[in-house]
């Protein structure tokens, strides 16, 4: 999904529990900046890395824009050692980053590419009902994030 539905998503969760200080940098840690492996995968950005992890982290076949830790399985358990880090770190509860990586998990699930939900361990695949990306998801997200925010 589009970066401004992750936003809206962590805030509207964040606002729900009522975060605050150390608590809002890990919600955003686990609900949007997960997404940085698009980055260090994608063929377009940085080539010369994509091809450096391709054969290690590639899960998503023709897509090659996510790592483990967007599927549910692999993500659950980096997520929660993640969470234990942050939680030692910045004194939050530990569950923090797993809800938000969930959360974001659970929306990228949602999206018509591939996805394998037991990665490492089994290549079974699946792929979501909507279409990513698309105007409609920008303008509905960005209404959501105004209604938020305002
Ligand atoms: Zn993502």
């Amino acid at each position: 999904m589009l970066i401004t539905t992750h936003i809206a998503a962590t805030l509207f969760l964040g606002k729900y529990l009522d975060l605050s200080g150390p608590g809002w940098l890990v919600a955003f840690l686990g609900g949007v900046a997960i997404d940085i492996d698009h980055a260090l995968l994608n063929f377009k950005y940085l080539p010369n890395i994509k091809l450096f992890f391709k054969k290690a982290s590639d899960v998503s076949g023709r897509f090659n824009q996510h790592w483990w830790t967007h599927e549910a399985f692999f993500g659950a358990i980096s997520g929660a050692a993640i969470g234990v880090f942050c939680a030692i770190l910045l004194a939050v509860q530990w569950w923090i980053f797993l809800l938000f990586q969930f959360s974001h998990i659970a929306l990228d699930g949602l999206m018509k590419f591939e996805h394998q939900p037991l990665a490492p361990f089994s290549k079974r695949k699946y792929f979501g009902p909507l279409a990513s990306g698309t105007k409609i998801e920008f303008v509905v997200s960005l209404i959501v994030l105004g209604v938020i925010i305002l």
